[in-house]
């Protein structure tokens, strides 16, 4: 998927030795540009992995290795925000700062608006940001997140008495859980396709990103791509956004990775430097998992080891 990055100084460095196992979703009570500028300076003392625009933009101002100052926990019983007062039995039984194993994602809207809804656009970008989120924390701190209501949560079950409208009663959890949950990695359409590229509108396809009827004639055509979106992507000529997932690469279907796809190796090396040897080569591979440009090879038995995507050909 695709994240704009920035870098907010207010940040932990490191996780004091823990290791990130809970996402947290915020409503950011401000604009995307307006939270995104104000989490990155330094007088907010303020800050969160992520943030979702409304139209399904995301930003990434901290690094998961490190912990945002977004939902932290205090170990003083006084304090409003003491970590016996949460709701969540992990949070009260850790007994420490919550921003040390947490990952936060704000989203940008006003309680008052709508409790907390995310719009079609909004929720499909944090879906995607969560797959993606559990994909890394999974190839970093080989910490494989529980898609579930006690691993997924609001900052008003962290913070009950100082936040207890964040994200707010409307925000779709179940259904961000169960699409989640759904599959278990990170759908490659969204890394398949660059701006420029050639693509087919696929036959299937009935509707824009923004809903309106796709005509007869689009359907087949091939069109450049203007722009990209989380979801969807800008074609020129009709100058209309179309999901990704109704769009076809040069090579049709078959060049997207996926999960079981059967592989050879073209590149020299794993994704982590090491010389890949010529028996390994020879063979043919199955992607067992994808995350970001990475894949993994051979499930049940196979070699087990990373390779970055543009070391592999697809060979059915
Ligand atoms: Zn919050």
């Amino acid at each position: 998927m695709r994240i704009t990055k920035k870098n907010s100084p207010n940040k932990y460095n490191g996780r004091r030795g823990w290791k990130p196992d809970m996402i947290v979703c915020h409503i950011t009570e401000g604009s995307y540009n307006g939270a995104v500028s104000w989490l990155c300076n330094p007088k907010s003392q303020a800050s969160a992995h992520y943030v979702v625009a409304k139209d399904g933009r995301v930003t990434q101002l901290v690094d998961l290795k490190d912990g945002a100052w977004c939902n932290g926990t205090s170990t003083k019983p006084s304090s409003k925000v003491y970590y016996g007062k949460s709701s969540l039995k992990a949070v009260r039984d850790r007994r420490t700062n919550a921003n040390y194993y947490t990952i936060s994602i704000e989203h940008e809207g006003f309680w008052k608006e709508n409790k907390g809804k995310l719009t079609e656009a909004q929720k499909a970008a944090t879906i995607e940001l969560i797959k993606h989120i559990r994909d890394e924390v999974k190839r970093i701190f080989e910490v494989e997140i529980p898609a579930n209501r006690a691993h997924i949560v609001g900052h008003y079950e962290v913070n009950p008495i100082t936040k207890p409208h964040c994200p707010g009663e409307n925000f779709q959890f179940d259904e961000i859980i169960k699409a989640v949950s759904g599959s278990n990695s990170t759908p490659t359409n969204t890394n398949d396709f660059k701006v420029g590229d050639t693509v087919t509108v696929k036959r299937s396809a009935t509707k824009y990103a923004t809903g309106q009827r796709i005509a007869n004639f689009v359907k087949g055509s091939k069109y450049k791509i203007k722009q990209l979106g989380a979801d969807k992507a800008l074609l020129s000529g009709i100058n209309s956004w179309v999901k990704l997932s109704d769009l076809e690469g040069e090579g049709g279907t078959r060049n997207i990775i996926k999960v079981g796809s059967k592989v050879k190796i073209t590149g020299s090396k794993y994704a982590t430097g090491q010389k890949i040897p010529g028996w390994v080569k020879n063979r043919t591979h199955e992607v067992s998992r994808i995350a970001g440009e990475k894949v993994l090879l051979g499930a049940n038995g196979g070699i087990n080891s990373w390779l970055n995507k543009n070391d592999i050909k697809i060979i059915k």
